[in-house]
Order: C-alpha cells, then sequence, then structure tokens
C-alpha cells in the first residue's frame, strides 16, 4: 500500500519561538501508526534550524522530514531575495512544494515556471509536491477537471516518478476559508488525477502519492483521507499547532 503522507504548509508564519512546536511534532509522531510519514514546511528562515533539530532528536528513524514552499528555478545567480532548490537541500530540506495557488496568484506563477520549478527541485536531488487546483469560479462553471488537467500537463515535467513527484489537489476556494469539497467531489478529481498520472507515467503514477489540502482539520481528515485515491493531506492553518498536526496524522 502507498504510505500516507501529512504534510503542514506553514506558509509565512513562524519565528524562532516556533521550534517549541516541531519539538512537539516530533515528540508526537513517535506515537503514530508505521503507514504516515510527516512533512513540516517551515518558512525558509527556520528550515535549517529545524533540520537540526530534527537530527539532533533522539529517536532518529522518526517518518519526519523538514521541507520548503518553493525554490527558484536556477541553481544561483543574480536573483537577489530568491533561495534556489540546491540551497534549500543544504540546509535540510528534502522536499519541496511548487506551484501553491497563492504562489501562481501572489507571483504570477505559470505553469511552465511551476514545470521548470518541480525540474530545479529534482536537479537538487529533492522530491517536488506540485499543486493544482480550481478556483471557485471554475468549479461553478462546471470547469473543475479541465482546468485539473490543463494544469498536470503543464505543470509535471516528464520523468516524474512516485519516488520524486507528489501531487496535491488543493481547491483555491477551500483554502483557508473552512469550506471543503464533499467526498464525492474530492472521489472525483483524486479519481480523474490517478487515471491522468497512470496515462501518462505508468506504473509510476499508479504509485505517486495524491495530498488532499484545503481546510483540512481534526475534525474532517478521516472523512477526507478515506477517500479513494487520497494519501494524504497538505494542511495550512491546521499544521500550526502541533496538536491538531498530529490529531490529523492520526486519522489516517
Ligand atoms: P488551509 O489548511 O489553511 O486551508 O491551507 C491549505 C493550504 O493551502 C496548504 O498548502
Amino acid at each position: 500500500a502507498v504510505r500516507s503522507l501529512i504534510a503542514g504548509n506553514w506558509k509565512m508564519n513562524g519565528l524562532k519561538a516556533a521550534s517549541s512546536e516541531l519539538d512537539a511534532i516530533l515528540e508526537g509522531a513517535a506515537q503514530l501508526s508505521s503507514g504516515v510519514d510527516l512533512l513540516v514546511c517551515p518558512p525558509a528562515t527556520l528550515i535549517a534550524a529545524f533540520a537540526d533539530r530534527l537530527a539532533a532528536h533522539a529517536n532518529s528513524a522518526l517518518p519526519v522530514a523538514i521541507g520548503a514552499q518553493d525554490c527558484h528555478t536556477n541553481a544561483a545567480g543574480a536573483h537577489t531575495g530568491d533561495i534556489s532548490a540546491e540551497m534549500l537541500a543544504d540546509a535540510g530540506a528534502r522536499t519541496i512544494i511548487v506551484g501553491h495557488s497563492e504562489r501562481r496568484a501572489d507571483h504570477a506563477e505559470t505553469d511552465a515556471i511551476v514545470r521548470t520549478k518541480a525540474q530545479a527541485v529534482w536537479r537538487a536531488g529533492l522530491v517536488a509536491i506540485v499543486c493544482v487546483g480550481e478556483t471557485q469560479g471554475e468549479r461553478n462553471a462546471g470547469h473543475t477537471l479541465d482546468v485539473v488537467a490543463g494544469q498536470l500537463a503543464g505543470s509535471l515535467p516528464d520523468g516524474a516518478t512516485a519516488a520524486n513527484l507528489v501531487v496535491a489537489y488543493e481547491p483555491v476556494w477551500a483554502i483557508g476559508t473552512g469550506m471543503t469539497p464533499t467526498a464525492a467531489d474530492v472521489e472525483e478529481v483524486h479519481g480523474f488525477i490517478r487515471q491522468t498520472l497512470t496515462q501518462r507515467f505508468n506504473g509510476e503514477g499508479e504509485r505517486m502519492r495524491l495530498l488532499y489540502g484545503g481546510s483540512v482539520k481534526p475534525s474532517n481528515a478521516s472523512e477526507l483521507m478515506a477517500v479513494p485515491h487520497v494519501n494524504g493531506a497538505l494542511v495550512g492553518g491546521a499544521s500550526l499547532k502541533a496538536s491538531d498536526f498530529l490529531a490529523i496524522a492520526a486519522g489516517c
């Protein structure tokens, strides 16, 4: 069976004092079932400290990794303020989220840019989590599957495998709103994504992990995680509190 992945996207939240939340996650992770992996993606300023803290933890076998939320397409160069995948790998990140809807909206990231970023993640030897998802207007117009199909076709590079790629379905209207699609709606989209990935990447597509994201919290996690072809969650707000994050992980 595909191992579940519960990933926390802290977005632009967290000062150094938040390392106490990481400590609580590391303590709680030891109690989780063996079929779930945890990923904590703090702001870039905390990645090195978190990775060092994880490495120094007494239980080195914990299924916990540290990740990043974005990277530049290039490995180095004159790009003021940007951070490369190689730098994030050097800081201790194992996974990088690319193409989050907030990056697509706030920084005008196109599918082509997201695809190049995913390749940059691989160039640095890391795992890419590529995000897709429709807006409320697109869903209302009945275009959800067309939009997701276009994002998958444009954002996923050739060469994706179950080991180097995770796809996150995050309906934009469900992010930070408390609204979630019904289990049936999630099943429809995740089934469609699985079919699309299998057509393009064959057996690798069958095994790639597909995360649902958007207002996941402890009270709805087990229902959403039980949907066919949902292999975990990408959690925003509820990942900031270790107890909520662990409760979500315990539900899958
Ligand atoms: P929320 O869980 O806060 O809705 O955010 C979801 C998200 O965007 C994770 O990447």
